[in-house]
C-alpha cells in the first residue's frame, strides 16, 4: 500500500493435513471483509494440541498449501513455524510476525469458530489480543454459539466473525474419505487432489 496508509495482513495458520476449500474461502472471504493484504497461511510443524493422528509430513503440507494458494494473487504461504524447532505455539508465531512487520500494519488472525475458541482459552490471551486483531469464520444462519457470543463481546474491539458458505468441509473427513477410497473432488483444488494420489497420501 502506499502513501503510508494503514496495511492490514490476514494470517491464516493450520496444520493443512490437506488444505481444503473451506480454509481457502474463509482466508478470501475475511480477506475481502476486512481489506487484508496479503493473506498469510502459515502451516504448522508440530502442533502442539489436538491431532490424534501421524501429522502427515511438513514438506508435504507445505507443497499442498503452495499448490492451493498459487492462482490467488493476494496469497502468500510462510514457513515461520516450519523452520521454526520443536511443536508450533501461535503465540510464538504471532509474535515472530509482529516483530517482522512495521508497527503500522495491524495483524488479523483468521480461524474458525472452533479453533478460535481454542486460542482465546489460552493463559496468554490478554499477549494474544495485544499482538493482533482475530477473525473467526462462521456459517452463515449459524447462530454464534454462546461461548463464541461471550468472547465476541467481551472483546469486542479485537474479535471479528465473518460469514462463510463452506464450513461443513473437514480435512479429517477428507483423509477419512482417500483412506476409504471414496472420492474427493470438489472439497478441495484439483492440484491437492492430483498431489495426494501421486505421493500416496492417506492411504493406509
Ligand atoms: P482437522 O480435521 O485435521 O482438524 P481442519 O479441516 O480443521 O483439519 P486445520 O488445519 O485444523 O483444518 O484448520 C486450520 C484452520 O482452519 C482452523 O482455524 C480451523 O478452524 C479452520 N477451518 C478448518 N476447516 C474450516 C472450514 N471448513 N471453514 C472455515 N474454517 C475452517
Ligand atoms: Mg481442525
Amino acid at each position: 500500500m502506499t502513501n503510508g496508509a494503514l496495511k492490514r495482513v490476514g494470517i491464516m495458520g493450520g496444520t493443512f493435513d490437506p488444505i481444503h476449500y473451506g480454509h481457502l474461502v474463509a482466508a478470501e472471504a475475511a480477506r475481502v471483509a476486512f481489506q487484508l493484504e496479503p493473506v498469510l497461511f502459515v502451516p504448522n510443524r508440530l502442533p502442539p494440541h489436538k491431532k490424534d493422528y501421524p501429522v502427515t509430513e511438513a514438506k508435504h503440507r507445505y507443497l499442498m498449501t503452495v499448490l492451493a494458494t498459487i492462482t490467488n494473487p493476494h496469497f502468500e504461504v510462510s514457513r515461520v513455524e516450519l523452520d521454526r524447532e520443536g511443536y508450533s505455539y501461535t503465540i510464538d508465531t504471532l509474535r515472530e510476525l509482529r516483530a517482522s512487520f512495521d508497527p503500522t500494519v495491524d495483524l488479523y488472525f483468521i480461524s474458525g469458530a472452533d479453533a478460535i475458541l481454542d486460542l482465546l482459552s489460552w493463559k496468554d490471551v490478554d499477549e494474544l489480543l495485544s499482538l493482533c486483531y482475530f477473525i473467526a469464520a462462521t456459517r452463515p444462519g449459524y447462530k454464534l454459539n454462546v461461548e463464541l457470543g461471550h468472547l465476541t463481546q467481551r472483546y469486542a474491539s479485537k474479535v471479528f466473525t465473518v460469514e462463510v458458505p463452506a464450513l461443513a468441509i473437514s480435512s479429517t473427513d477428507i483423509r477419512r474419505r482417500v483412506k476409504e477410497g471414496k472420492p474427493i473432488k470438489y472439497l478441495l483444488p484439483e492440484s491437492v487432489e492430483n498431489y495426494i494420489y501421486k505421493h500416496n497420501l492417506y492411504r493406509p
